[in-house]
């Protein structure tokens, strides 16, 4: 998609069992992501606020945009995604319009997902000065602004005219149900009927758009984005422990032609790993294997394996991404 135009509806869907470990992690995606955007109405009844901000922070590559793909592949819902590189503009007041674009289009296309990769790079903390620290701090005030009213602006004509067609499909709908059922309704009641169910109904609509942000540098953000009611729901996403490295190698080796895998010993050798890593060590053990093959002059497809000296070697070239160190900032 063109720079300016609008943000991406994003299509390649992930599935939860390509995601290795995190158990506690999903667990909290599904309650803060999927519950407010699937069963809207069920937290209502209890009293739950629905959330309408996620912030997941953690280490690079331990799978923050893969989680959040994830959520919305298992929800159906829209997602959309946008990076700093497509949101800053050289022109005057595009940056801003490229994010109201996005809301708007999350709103009319919701429920969605509207996504931030690396969003510390849109509202990072507010400096002193610099062109680029007040076209920040404009985005910034463009992005509270449209939180804000995420479940409020029914009265604004731009973004809600979907919705408001939604709204009166709904509407004709329950009519019909009310005439189908023979209930007795009187001018004034079906009004009032109706006045409650619109409001009902759009305040659902509008506020099944969760906007969901994702950092490594948590530290970065301006302390406004994070208030209650804008991205106030924190979900850390450590770096795989044993088990989840363990995970991790298990559906990338059944990817694989492999024979003689010792999972526990690679699992064991990859500490500070992040899932990235992982994905790369394999990559790289099935390159090897591919390049041995190819040397002796016997490369062929029906008989070619990766196997456990293939990883050994791998781990020659891979390192670990994180350290002791950089986790400590989490
Ligand atoms: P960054 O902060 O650098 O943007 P990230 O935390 O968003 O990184 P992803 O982009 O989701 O990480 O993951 C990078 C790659 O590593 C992806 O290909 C993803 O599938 C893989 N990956 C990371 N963690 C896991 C995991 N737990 N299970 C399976 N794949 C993983």
């Amino acid at each position: 998609l063109k720079k300016g135009l609008s943000c991406n509806v994003d299509l390649k869907g992930v599935l939860w069992d390509e995601i290795g470990g995190l158990e506690n992690v999903k667990t909290e995606i599904h309650q803060a992501i999927e519950w407010p955007l699937l069963h809207p109405e069920s937290l209502r009844r209890m009293d739950l606020a629905a959330t309408k901000g996620v912030l997941l922070y953690g280490p690079p590559g331990c799978c923050k945009t893969t989680l959040v793909r994830a959520a919305a592949t298992s929800s159906h819902v829209t997602f959309l995604s946008l990076s700093g590189a497509q949101v800053y503009s050289p022109y005057v007041g595009e940056s801003e319009r490229i994010i109201s674009e996005a809301f708007q289009k999350a709103r009319a296309l919701s429920p969605s997902i509207l996504f931030f990769d690396e969003i510390d790079s849109l509202v990072g903390k507010r400096s002193s000065g610099g062109g680029q620290s007040r076209v920040q701090e404009r985005i910034l005030a463009t992005m509270l602004n449209e939180m804000d009213g995420i479940g409020t602006r029914l009265d604004q004509k731009t973004d809600v005219s979907r919705g408001q067609g939604k709204m009166k499909e709904h509407l004709s709908a329950s009519a019909k149900e009310d005439g189908d059922q023979g209930q007795p309704s009187t001018i004034g009641s079906t009004n009032q009927y109706q006045a409650c169910e619109r409001n009902r109904l759009s305040d659902i609509d509008m506020s099944r758009v969760i906007v969901i942000g994702a950092t490594n540098r948590p530290d970065m953000l301006d302390a406004a984005i994070l208030r209650p009611g804008r991205l106030d729901r924190h979900i850390y996403v450590p770096p795989p422990d044993i088990e989840g490295r363990k995970s991790i190698l298990n559906i990338q080796v059944s990817k694989m032609a492999a024979r003689d895998i010792d999972i526990d010993c690679i699992s064991n050798l990859t500490e500070c790993f992040s899932g990235a890593d992982i994905k790369n060590l394999c990559r790289e053990a099935g390159l090897t294997a591919v390049r041995e093959s190819s040397a002796s002059g016997k490369l062929n497809a029906d008989t070619l394996v990766v196997r456990q000296h293939h990883f050994v070697t791998a781990l020659n070239t891979v390192k670990p991404s994180l350290s002791q160190n950089v986790l400590k900032q989490y």
